[in-house]
């Protein structure tokens, strides 16, 4: 990654930068001390020689004596200064080596961010690309055909309406997905009542549970959460739909809340098709899909759902995993603090 690169490499500048402006404002400062105590001391020694009392003939000496202390001098201050140009060098070498190391480490999450930023876009491109194949493919086809029949034309448009559908569908979901990137919207927290998140997220689903005949069990006190409301619900959608598209015709699903000490336990069980173990770590990964769900059974979706089910959870610092059995159903769980608590807030003591 260039841009990464050039990042560090100015990073490593500015770093290195600071510490020799510290290293040369110490290295003048000292000499400055030093310089002056030496100078000092020259002064001490040559009024002391010259307050001697000599007999007369020693007056050279004594002259010659004052001007070696003179070269001594100039000798002590130019070895004062290599010591101190040493020693910037040194700093120099050891400051570039830590500043890189610094810089590194500081952009590493930014680098972490970068290319997980870089797989999402090749991901949703290569998702956004597979309905638009599917259409240009048949409506090439149909145009290498001399006569169209109304029949064959109405069977196109009807398949071309359905990627249409799926297009609309994995837009909806990275619109969902950005959304929550934001953060939530302090203004928008609330008191909320689980059973009217349970109840805002069957609603959506009224549909698809007749016509599956789905059987739902809740269960649910008179437990509330602090949160966003719309994200919330979300979440149970979530982890309700997927319930519903994972489990056969006719079965049982389960919706039940705990209160635990601060915290509320939300959990969404299913008798359906469960998860393969190899497959539980990376549910909650972006358009990461099961083979199974992508090629057997051919359920509808993009990944996306847990994905932002997770992003929900931890906006109100919760945790949410999945408990599951292949063949005999799974079991998500989102626990959640009762109270919101600000990230850069304070806890009392
Ligand atoms: P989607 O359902 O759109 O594929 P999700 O992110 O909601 O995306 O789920 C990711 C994957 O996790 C699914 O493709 C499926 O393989 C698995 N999964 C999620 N929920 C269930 C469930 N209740 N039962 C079985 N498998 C599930």
């Amino acid at each position: 990654m260039r841009l990464i690169q050039s990042a560090v490499f100015k990073l490593t500048l500015s770093y290195l930068g600071i510490i020799m402006v510290l290293s040369l404002l110490f290295s003048a400062g000292l000499y400055r001390v030093s310089a002056d105590q030496l100078i000092e001391n020259a002064n001490r020694q040559r009024g002391a020689i010259q307050r001697l009392p000599l007999p007369l003939g020693l007056e050279q000496q004594r002259t010659d004596y004052l001007d070696s202390l003179t070269v001594q001098l100039d000798e002590s201050r130019s070895h004062l200064l290599f010591r101190l140009a040493l020693l910037n060098v040194i700093t120099l070498l050891i400051g570039g080596g830590a500043s890189y190391l610094l810089a590194l480490r500081t952009l590493k999450p930014i680098q972490e961010s970068l290319e997980a930023q870089g797989r999402f876009t090749a991901d949703a491109s290569h998702e956004l690309r597979t309905p638009l194949t599917a259409m240009r493919t048949e409506i090439e086809v149909a145009l290498r055909e001399k006569t169209l029949s109304a029949h064959d034309a109405r069977m196109l448009l009807s398949s071309n309406l359905e990627e249409i559908g799926k297009l609309e569908a994995l837009s909806a979901g990275l619109l969902r997905l950005a959304r929550f990137e934001n953060g939530l919207n302090q203004a928008d927290l609330a008191v909320i009542p689980v059973a009217e998140l349970f109840e805002a997220a069957i609603d959506r689903f009224q549909a698809p549970i007749a016509e599956r005949r789905v059987q739902l069990d809740v269960q649910h006190g008179t437990e509330t959460i602090m949160g966003d409301r719309d994200s919330l619900i979300e979440l149970v959608a979530v982890l309700l739909d997927n319930a519903i598209k994972y489990s056969p015709e006719g079965s049982i699903i389960k919706l039940t809340s705990k209160p635990s000490g601060n915290f509320v336990t939300l959990g969404v069980q299913d008798a359906g098709a469960g998860i393969k173990a190899s497959d539980i770590p990376h549910i909650f990964d972006r358009f990461y899909r099961s083979d199974r769900s992508r090629s057997k059974e051919q359920v509808k979706g993009y990944g996306l759902g847990l994905s932002i089910a997770k992003r929900i959870v931890s906006l109100h610092h919760g945790t949410i995993g999945a408990e599951s059995v292949p063949e005999q159903g799974s079991t998500f769980t989102a626990k959640l603090p009762i109270h919101y608590v600000a990230k850069s807030s304070f806890l009392p003591l």
